[in-house]
């Protein structure tokens, strides 16, 4: 990283997350950027909360997590059916 490298944040103006310009820098941390879209220059978010874009390992430990089914626990024998 560095000064006027591109970089993800949220933009409150946009109220989403955009591509920044990293306008200002303390040794390897991020401090100022400026949104693109509407060239606001704010404080570095961190882009907390959501993100651009989910990687597929993300996204598959996501729909992992949503499906009780799959914690990898054997299906129990004996079970009445009617
Ligand atoms: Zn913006």
């Amino acid at each position: 990283m560095r000064l006027g490298d591109d970089i993800d944040d949220h933009c409150s103006s946009c109220q989403r997350t955009t591509d920044h310009s990293i306008v200002s820098m303390m040794g390897e941390e991020v401090l100022r950027t400026r949104c693109r879209t509407c060239n606001s220059e704010h404080k570095y978010r961190k882009n907390k909360g959501r993100r651009k874009e989910m990687t597929a390992q993300e996204a598959f430990d996501k729909v992992l997590a949503t499906m009780p089914g799959m914690q990898s626990e054997p299906a129990k024998p004996g079970r009445k059916k009617k």
